[in-house]
Formats: structure tokens, sequence, C-alpha cells
């Protein structure tokens, strides 16, 4: 099997330097780094992988669609007009973008949606996720995630980011969404479904990047050589 050709960007990022350090393991070789201040280049790379921030989504779209790459985006925290622009460019090119690159949050993601199902109306949601210190968006990609599925599976119910002071009962249509910010977590994502006389809690942690960083390398491998358009790990996992 060839070896996959990867720009990456962000490359001096914790994810970036996770990606690089399992991307022989994965048959993948990085040919071009971009981080913070240098041009975005996807150099002759086959696939662009971006863990970044959202404020250079703009410019590794363009720099994909310009030579023709596919492009992997693990970057978390969009705008309305940043998530534009990665559907503008799936119109040319292949694009994964997914909140979470591990196997297991996708399982997780699949989990959600079945119990959601069969606990119906009279349990309460809420969800719960942890971060590092150092994590600048709030709440997580992941969180996101899940409270779509969520929204989804109940029909559009409506979102409460914390609650403080005299906030009155807990009305029954809302998803709660809780960040908690602190050391080193890499990250841990938790459902509450919470009835009466019972409560079912989905959690999972991760305790490592690599999961990430070989689940995103899984992605850009399954998307060189497919059709323009827009994919997420459901797709890459066939899922
Ligand atoms: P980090 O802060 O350690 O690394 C980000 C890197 O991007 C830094 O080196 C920074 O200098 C660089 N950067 C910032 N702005 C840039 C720009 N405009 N152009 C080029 N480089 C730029 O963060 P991290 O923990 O590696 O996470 C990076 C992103 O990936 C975050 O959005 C995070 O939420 C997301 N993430 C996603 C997954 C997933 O599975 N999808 C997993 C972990 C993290």
């Amino acid at each position: 099997m060839t070896k996959l050709r990867i720009a990456l960007v962000g490359a001096a990022g914790r994810m970036g330097q996770a990606i690089a350090s399992v991307a022989a393991s994965e048959n993948a070789e990085i040919v071009a780094k971009s981080d913070l201040g240098d041009r975005i280049t996807s150099a002759d790379a086959d696939v662009l992988i971006d863990f970044s921030s959202a404020a250079a989504t703009e410019a590794v779209c363009d720099a994909a669609v310009k030579s023709s790459a596919a492009l992997v985006i693990g970057t978390t925290g969009h705008s309305a007009k940043e998530k534009q622009a990665i559907e503008t460019a799936a119109q040319k090119i292949p694009v994964v973008f997914a909140s979470n690159f591990s196997i297991g949050v996708n399982a997780l993601f699949s989990l959600t949606e079945q119990a959601a199902k069969i606990l119906g109306e009279n349990f309460d949601l809420e969800i719960l996720e942890t971060h590092h210190r150092l994590k600048k968006d709030a709440p997580s990609g992941t969180a996101k995630t899940l409270a779509e599925i969520l929204q989804r599976a109940r029909n559009a119910e409506k979102l409460r980011h914390g609650r403080e002071g005299m906030i009155g009962e807990r009305e029954k249509s809302e998803i709660g969404i809780h960040s908690v910010r602190g050391g080193d977590v890499v990250g841990d994502h938790t459902v509450i479904f919470a009835g009466q006389g019972e409560r079912v809690e989905l959690t999972h942690r991760a305790s490592s990047r690599e999961t990430f960083a070989r689940g995103a390398l899984r992605a850009a491998q399954w998307v060189i050589g497919k059709s323009p358009g827009l994919y997420d790990m459901h797709d890459v996992l066939g899922l």
C-alpha cells in the first residue's frame, strides 16, 4: 500500500503532535506542517489534516481546494460562517468533518440515540463534558454533537447552557449542557437520562489523544479518492 502523504495544520499543538507521533505506524508521512503565523499549504499532499483553530478554517479550506487535496477537519468551535466555508469546500473536494475521531465516542453517539428512543419523553436529558484547563471552546464539539442527536431523537428540545439563580423548575423539553475545565483531562462525556426512580448514564472517557489521532488517520486513508462531499465518522466506520 502506498504511503499516505499528509499536510498537517496545527502541527505544534497537542493533537498535531499526537498525529505526527503515530503517523509512521499508520503508513502515513507528514510532508508539510503549518502552525499559527505560517502560510497554510497542502504542498503535494494527498490529504490536509486540520487540528488548529476555527479561525484557520477558511484558509485551510482554500488551501485544500486549490491543490485538490482531500480534507480532514478535527477542529471544533466553528461559527456559522466557518461551517459554511467547510460546506462550500465539500462541493469541490471530499471532506471528513468530525467533532470526535475516537471509535468509542462514535459508539457513544449510537448508544445515545438508541437510549433516547427506548427511554422516551419522561426522562430528563443532561450532557456533562470535562476537559483540560487549556481547552478554548465550550461546550466541546462532541457535547454539541450529542445535543444534536438528542434533539433529533426527541424533536427539537431547547438547550440550556448551565444554570444559575432563581431559574424555576426544569422545563421538560430542555437539554442541559455543562462544561467542566481543569487539569489535564483529555476528554470525558456523560449523557444522563434521569427518570422517576431511576437514571441511566452513558459515559466515555478518553485517556490518550492517540485514539483521536489514529481515528483521524483512518479517516484520511478512507477519504482519498472519494467523491466531493461532506462525510463524518459514521461514514468512515461504515455505521
Ligand atoms: P492546541 O491549542 O494544543 O493546538 C492548536 C494548534 O493550532 C496550536 O499549535 C496553535 O498555535 C495552532 N493554531 C492556532 N490558530 C492557528 C491558525 N490560524 N493557523 C494555523 N495554526 C493555528 O489544541 P489541541 O488540543 O491540539 O486541539 C486543536 C483543535 O482540535 C481544537 O479545536 C480541539 O477542540 C480539537 N480536537 C478535536 C478532536 C476530534 O477528535 N475531533 C480531538 C481533540 C481536539
